[in-house]
């Protein structure tokens, strides 16, 4: 860091109009084509204190700012281990045959290297929250744990990391789950699983509602992998709506990938999202592990690739984030947990447009709501001073990745720019 905290500081940038709130004695400012405003913002101690739009006059403004932003989905107990543990033909099965041999040779020491290597990167780039999910059950569970709980306190005043057991769904009835659960509610953890579409029958309902029993019971919310499928549309999400109706719950539901919904039929994907909305389900869409996954054949290039219908869930209310998922290890090879190389990434794959609101807000604001943040990621008088400032006037020179970034945590710049590559 690089300054004094408790000094006023301000920086004139241009800001997403859906991420301003000015107040009421402001007027309402100009926009670019692209929504972005020219505003001075000063903070101190820590706390915007002032946001005013700039005159016509007044000389344009040589930053883009955003909030500092969050990754609601990956998995930092296997992060970089592709070198030793790649998946060369590029598929699900293998990726999953990767990752179960990488399990058995895991221990603390090298989840801790893994985990503090990602989370310097993430701080560094401009994360101030990730959601983790973490392998749970199997030999290499104790020791993933272990770390993450130590990192989670080491980052706490730097990165928020909320941490998700990843278990098989039998596990969830199983003697352990309970203590599991014990050990979840002190580190505000959460309980996940995978749902995918060869799992169906009475063990799945009985598992399912085990699961939700105990979230319920302590209150632990729940993050799920479902749906991560080319075929059989939407059979994870209909049996945990049916689930659902045997044992509501109250915590807060995600559903991870969500892919294969983009299979049904419009009017039922219309209906299946108001449905998910009565049950209060998010989302988190994953393309990039969807594009890179989903419809492989060894000898074809794939005209289609199921990924969250994003555009059509958000229709129907249902609050949506972009995430980043798996970082160099079987599942990707690609990734580095920079959330703006995500969206760069991310576009062309969902034809989101990050100049209006709702393309924008699942790398943003729905990403903070899903996480449950206290701040939701608007720049206003009394956020939190943590900015990423992007050298550049357009949203072209965000998404390009060329331009120099800071970042602002707590009123204070980091003292290294980006890209250093
Ligand atoms: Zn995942």
């Amino acid at each position: 860091m690089s300054q004094n905290p408790n000094r006023s500081d301000f920086l004139q940038a241009w800001i997403p109009r859906g991420l301003l709130e000015l107040q009421a004695q402001h007027r309402v400012p100009a926009c670019t084509l692209e929504g972005l405003t020219p505003v001075q913002i000063q903070w101190c101690e820590g706390v915007l204190e002032d946001l005013r739009p700039l005159d016509a006059d007044q000389s344009p403004p040589e930053h883009v700012v955003l909030p500092r932003l969050v990754d609601a989905h990956v998995h930092l107990d296997k992060a970089f281990t592709w070198q030793d543990h790649p998946n060369l033909l590029g598929t699900y099965e293998e990726a999953l045959k990767a990752n179960l041999v990488e399990h058995q040779s895991r221990s603390t020491e090298l989840v801790l290297i893994r985990g503090e290597r990602a989370l310097q990167q993430a701080f560094m780039q401009g994360l101030r929250a990730v959601r983790s999910h973490i392998d749970s059950g199997g030999p290499g569970a104790a020791s993933s744990w272990d770390a993450l709980e130590l990192l989670q306190r080491r980052w706490q005043d730097r990165v928020e990391l909320q941490l998700v057991a990843l278990a098989p769904l039998p596990f969830w009835t199983s003697a352990e789950a309970e203590s599991m659960a014990r050990r979840l509610a002190k580190c505000r953890g959460l309980l996940g699983g995978v749902l995918d579409p060869s799992m169906v029958g009475p063990a799945v309902d009985q598992s399912l509602k085990a699961l939700l029993e105990l979230a319920d019971r302590h209150g632990l919310a729940v993050d799920l992998h479902i749906d991560e499928a080319d075929h059989a549309p939407a059979q994870g999400v209909k049996q945990l709506l049916r689930a659902l109706t045997i044992t509501p719950v109250e915590v807060p539901i995600t559903c991870s990938h969500a892919s294969s919904l983009a299979l049904l039929p419009q009017a039922a994907l219309q209906r299946l999202g108001e449905r998910m909305i009565r049950a209060n389900l998010q989302v988190v869409a994953l393309p990039l592990t969807n594009a890179w996954l989903l419809e492989r054949r060894s000898d074809i290039t794939p005209l289609q690739r199921p990924q969250a219908p994003i555009r059509q869930l958000q229709r129907s209310g249902v609050r949506v984030a972009v995430a980043g998922d798996n970082v160099a290890d079987p599942w990707f090879p690609a990734g580095d947990f920079d959330p703006l190389s995500l969206m760069a990434a991310a576009i062309p794959l969902t034809q989101l447009l990050p100049w209006q609101r709702l393309g924008l807000a699942p790398f943003t604001t729905a990403a903070a709501g899903v996480l449950g943040l206290s701040w939701d990621g608007v720049l206003r008088r009394g956020a939190p001073a943590d900015l990423v400032a992007v050298k550049g006037t357009s949203w072209s020179d965000v998404l390009r990745g060329s331009s120099s970034r800071r970042v602002l945590v707590q009123g204070q710049w980091l003292s290294s720019t980006f890209p250093t590559k």
